[in-house]
């Protein structure tokens, strides 16, 4: 590939990235391991290639939805967008005022129990996930304890590499 926004016609020098925090996800404990980095040796712009994004956001969602901790704000707003919502919208689905949401969001107002358990079967109603059973998983402890997320690129194709 050729930088984007200089007048550098040398194609960039990629290289793959070991870990590469994945904060654009609004999530800060996804760690990739492949992401592919191209750096413009004239004006210094680096480019990130994360392969098939939406097979990577299906992974988080995925193992999201089977942690043994309630839900983080962060982790709402992750779910939220990746089933597509704005705030507006999914505030009126789920009954709650725009500011509250917010604030759940944020960090600011704790999340709670129904709430966590509706946005699960929302997501794992969109996935669709036909193994997903919030039964077993709540009630019976089969639910993962999770602190990172950590997912590696093969090719295109994203995999779990190691949740922990
Ligand atoms: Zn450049």
């Amino acid at each position: 590939m050729m930088c984007a926004i200089c007048e550098n016609k040398k194609p960039l020098k990629t290289t793959s990235v070991r870990a590469y925090r994945y904060k654009e996800s609004g999530l800060d404990n996804v760690i990739l391991h492949g992401v592919k980095e191209s750096r413009c040796e004239a004006c210094g712009e680096i480019y990130y290639s994360f392969g098939d994004i939406d097979k990577l956001h299906h992974l988080i969602a995925h193992h999201l939805i089977r942690k043994t901790e309630v839900l983080t704000g962060q982790e709402i707003r992750f779910l939220r967008k990746f089933l597509g919502f704005s705030s507006a919208a999914f505030a009126k689905l789920v009954g709650y005022e725009l500011e509250h949401l917010s604030r759940v969001e944020n960090g600011k107002h704790d999340v709670q129990k129904t709430f966590d358990h509706l946005v699960r079967m929302l997501v794992a109603k969109q996935l669709p996930d036909r193994d997903y059973n919030l039964q077993d998983l709540l009630l019976d402890g089969k639910a993962m304890k999770i602190k990172w997320l950590e997912f590696s690129l093969k090719g295109k194709d994203w995999k779990l590499g190691k949740a922990a």
